[in-house]
């Protein structure tokens, strides 16, 4: 049997599959992890464009390490207009990390997943502020978090001297009259998630019916009659093309699962557009400072500001060695992954999202400015940004690295015609054949619920005979599976002890 198009020399073998997961990063590595528990028995492919998994946005100098629980992140609880703050997006991503840690847990305690140690660190989480008003909504935060159990260790402190124990790199060289405040959680955490990919891909890989493809792009994908999928596989290094059959496929396939869901055809798909945004750090070569910082430092964006582009000073640990950068500088390009082309952004306009991505562009020019005005900082200006966090910091200790690609998530609105937004989409196809994932934030922390997501509505929502038995293994694999730990002090107690020490957090 040929491919699809005919065109390319597929071989007549086509291999049938239960399940494909098309990009090697955080996310299909997730799901392959999860899949394997619930069903050693199935076969499973992983095809890579890369010549390695977690090459793009999943490995560790490409995003910011941060393991989101909402503990510093300032853009999670806004200030109501009657001046309270909605915490409820806070509890919900702090709860959504808790179950990420969770099923780390129990593969670190079954022996897959290595030492924690080697993915994971404890790094306490901090937001600083300066200025009366901010200081302001910071006590307000601290005051309105604290009330749930969740956020309970968080301290507070205005005082110039409790903050430089923490972080005496940001108070040295600091104003004394200026208005400051912090908060500090210990129990936070910096999390290598290339080293986690490539830990749970050495894990599956080596599990019988696994297989994983590296340097083979996936070109094509359509619906078959038996209500599968067919997929055109190219192998980049010897050039050839083949053709896959499957009775799933996961797109997870970061910034390239937009082209791929709009090549799918799924109704499902229909509508949305990507908004790519790209992203520098100023990374820090010398020692001593990176031995003097121990925590994640989170500011808060500058007003009519993007939530990606929120700075913050913060101590890396990468393949065992510790390391500090700072930013994210945010920047744009038309291209939707860092080693993709710049046509993606143009390719990827069609009949069905060309209103949606114009009336999103058209509401966000504001943004676009911001953007390109970011491109063009001088490396001046860089610093300058820099030292409102590290007063006394030296142009020559620091060197600029580029980050990873953001697509941000366009859709239709029945209301605005096409709006912007900066949070994760599950797709999945109506008969839970296809799951595609759009989007970026909170991200890699939360792709163990955004897994389970995809669990839910292609497999347990859809009546699949395992619905059953996978939840009762799932509910093994995560204690709190199905319970909402913000809302459950007992059980957010006896989790967080469990995860703490499993992970070396505690
Ligand atoms: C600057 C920045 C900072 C961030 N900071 C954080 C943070 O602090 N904490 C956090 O939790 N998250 C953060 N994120 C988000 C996080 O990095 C992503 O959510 C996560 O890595 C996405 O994983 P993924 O597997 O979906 O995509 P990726 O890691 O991008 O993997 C997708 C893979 O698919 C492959 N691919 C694409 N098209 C094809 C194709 N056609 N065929 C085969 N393979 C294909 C790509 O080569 C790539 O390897 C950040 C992201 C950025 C960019």
């Amino acid at each position: 049997m040929s491919c699809s198009s005919g065109t390319c020399g597929c071989s007549s073998n086509v291999e049938t599959l239960d399940v494909v997961l098309i990009g090697g990063g955080i996310m299909s590595a997730t799901l392959a992890a999860f899949l394997r528990e619930l069903e050693p028995s199935w076969k499973i492919a992983l095809f890579e464009r890369l010549d390695r998994p977690a090459a793009e946005s999943s490995d560790a100098w490409n995003n910011a390490g941060t393991g989101h629980a909402a503990l510093c992140e300032l853009n999670y609880t806004p200030e109501n207009a009657d001046g309270t703050i909605d915490t409820s997006k806070a509890l919900k991503i702090n709860a959504s990390f808790e179950v990420s840690k969770q099923f780390w847990s129990s593969l670190v305690e079954a022996g897959k997943l290595g030492a924690p140690g080697s993915f994971l660190q404890r790094t306490p989480h901090m937001s600083f502020v300066r200025g009366e008003e901010n200081v302001t909504y910071l006590r307000k935060r601290h005051a309105a978090l604290t009330q749930n159990h969740l956020f309970a260790a968080m301290q507070y402190s205005e005082d110039p001297a409790t903050i430089a124990q923490w972080i005496p790199l940001v108070m040295e060289g600091r104003d004394p009259k200026e208005k400051i405040a912090a908060t500090y959680f210990p129990e936070g955490t910096d999390v290598n998630f290339g080293a986690l990919t490539r830990t749970f891909l050495d894990n599956v890989a080596k599990t019988a019916g696994t297989a994983l493809h590296y340097r083979h792009e996936v070109r094509g994908l359509h619906k078959t009659k038996d209500g599968g999928w067919k997929l055109k596989v190219r192998d980049l290094s010897s050039g050839e093309c083949r053709a896959v059959k499957t009775r799933f496929v996961f797109l997870g396939a970061g910034g390239g699962a937009l082209p791929l869901l709009q090549k799918s055809g799924v109704a499902e798909g229909k509508g949305f557009g990507g908004f790519p945004v790209s992203g520098q750090w100023l990374r820090c070569k010398n020692p001593d400072l990176i031995a003097r910082h121990g925590a994640k430092v989170y500011g808060k964006a500058s007003v009519g500001t993007p939530p990606m582009s929120v700075p913050h000073l913060d101590t890396r640990v990468i393949d065992g060695k510790k390391a500090l950068l700072f930013g994210p500088y945010a920047g744009f390009s038309t291209k939707y992954l860092k080693q993709g082309s710049l046509l993606d952004l143009p390719l990827s306009i069609k009949p069905d999202n060309l209103w949606p991505m114009v009336k999103a562009g058209l509401d966000n020019v504001p943004l676009t400015q911001y953007l390109i005005g970011q491109v063009l900082q001088s490396w001046e200006t860089r610093v300058a940004a820099l030292k409102e966090y590290f007063p006394n910091a030296r142009a020559e200790d620091w060197e600029l690295a580029i980050a990873g690609q953001r697509v941000q998530v366009i859709k239709k609105d029945p209301k605005k015609g096409g709006i912007l937004q900066f949070g994760t989409e599950v797709i999945c196809s109506a008969d839970g054949s296809l799951a595609a994932l759009l989007g970026a934030s909170p991200g890699a922390s939360t792709s163990v619920p955004i897994m389970l997501d995809v669990l839910k509505g292609c497999f347990l929502d859809k009546g699949a005979p395992q619905a059953a038995a996978w939840k009762e293994k799932l509910a093994k694999l995560i204690p709190s599976y199905g319970q909402a730990l913000e809302k459950d002090a007992a059980l957010a107690a006896r989790v967080q002890d469990w995860t703490g020490k499993t992970l070396g957090i505690r």
